[in-house]
């Protein structure tokens, strides 16, 4: 039995982030892997979308309350600073989204400078975690820990090849919390028969909006074998709820009488690609022509690329999905300090709670809000 005050499940972005702000004390982190934060690395397609310039709890599914909270003690602005005075600047792109310069491996070993000294047990998956007289037992593949405070940051369960599992669900359901159940979010749609047409179009990209629940998103969609992806797609994934959605795939343009009266055939007349706008209408019945010629029913049907109404039939999966929705409730979590309302010294952090963010940085900031939140 090995003992330490309070022991970390995961060494990835949250644990990491909190184990520095605790390194004076005595602390272990317990992590699967063979090497510590894999997801960063490979995170912003290996340079990391750490924040975005804009941050709102709006940005995220699950409690709006809890996620202010969080967010207003840590925000986007905190951690540029907190970077920033470590040496790391990140480098704006694509209009508010920050990354690493050169790569992921920058914060990462920010990260372990900021950790020196801590104890890292690797290859420490842990199995199950018990409550004895006031303190937790923490069961790994190899040996057994005694901690007085735990603090579960093992993340969701997307990308299981990255060492991803569903440990901190199962410590939370032992300990009497609610766990909203897991699916994959930031992912891409499968599709419907109805729909096959999209995927002769894979690798063809265009700017949309996609309307979702109440959610509207104006992105780039990517049309792929398997059905529909790019950052659009994604963003819509997270609130989707098995129904339908509506893509506007011309949202550039007004489409009224006056945009009729012209002699231009369709395929040059929407500014979309040609490929796409050929498929497009075919899949509605009609034929490529002269705008002027279309009958009044004919327009109404035309219309229709401006809201593309259809069900989904599902998401890539977890294998694919950037991250995973639902999780620890956190109406049973306290705020102020991320301290379980069930169990005394327990506490969750970062994206095994009922939280969730869109693309462009808001998971990353997500799990270092969260680590600045916890108070042991
Ligand atoms: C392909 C991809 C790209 C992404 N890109 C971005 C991006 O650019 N920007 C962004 O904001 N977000 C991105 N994300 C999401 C982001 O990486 C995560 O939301 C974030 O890392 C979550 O932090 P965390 O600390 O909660 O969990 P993680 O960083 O996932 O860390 C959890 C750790 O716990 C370990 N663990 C799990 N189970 C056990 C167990 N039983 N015992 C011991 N250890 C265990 C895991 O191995 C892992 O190291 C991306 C995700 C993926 C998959």
């Amino acid at each position: 039995m090995i003992n330490h005050e309070i022991v970390f499940i995961g060494a990835g972005a949250s644990a990491l982030m909190a184990a520095a702000r605790y390194k004076n004390r005595d602390i272990a982190l317990l992590e699967s892997n063979e090497k510590v934060a894999k997801k960063i690395k490979i995170s912003g397609g290996g340079r990391c979308n750490i924040t975005n310039k804009n941050l709102s709890f709006s940005n995220y599914a699950g409690d709006g309350d809890f996620i202010k909270k969080v967010l207003d003690s840590f925000d986007q602005k905190d951690l540029l600073n907190y970077l920033k005075k470590r040496g790391l600047i990140p480098v704006l792109q694509k209009k508010d989204q920050y990354f690493c310069k050169r790569g992921s491996f920058e914060l990462i070993e920010l990260l372990l400078k900021e950790i020196s000294g801590v104890d890292i047990y690797t290859k420490r998956k842990v199995l199950s975690v018990e409550k004895e007289r006031g303190s937790f037992i923490i069961t790994t593949q190899k040996e057994k820990f005694r901690s007085k405070k735990l603090v579960v940051a093992s993340g969701g369960v997307s990308f299981k090849t990255l060492g991803a599992g569903d440990i901190a669900y199962k410590i939370a359901h032992d300990f009497g919390h609610s766990v909203i159940s897991p699916s994959a979010a930031l992912v891409g749609l499968s599709l419907q028969k109805e729909q096959f047409w999209m995927k002769d179009l894979s690798g063809i990209s265009l700017g949309v909006k996609i309307k979702v629940g109440d959610k509207e998103i104006k992105d780039d969609l990517l049309f792929a074998h398997r059905g529909i992806t790019g950052p659009s797609v994604l963003n819509a994934s997270l609130y989707w709820e098995k129904g339908q959605i509506e893509i506007d795939f011309v949202p550039h343009k007004k489409i009224d009488e006056k945009f009729f009266k012209t002699k231009k055939e369709f395929v040059l007349a929407l500014g979309a690609p040609k490929r796409f706008v050929k498929a497009f209408f075919a899949s509605i019945g009609l034929k490529n022509r002269a705008l002027c010629d279309l009958s009044e029913s004919e327009k109404e049907l035309f219309k229709k690329i401006k809201s593309y109404t259809f069900a989904p039939a599902g998401n890539f999966g977890f294998s694919k999905a950037e991250v995973t929705k639902g999780g620890v409730c956190t109406n049973e979590i306290d705020a102020d300090t991320m301290m379980s309302k069930k169990c005394d010294g327990l506490y969750f952090l970062g994206e095994c709670l009922n939280v969730t963010g869109e693309l462009g940085g808001y998971n990353i900031q997500w799990a270092f809000s969260t680590a600045f939140k916890l108070k042991i």
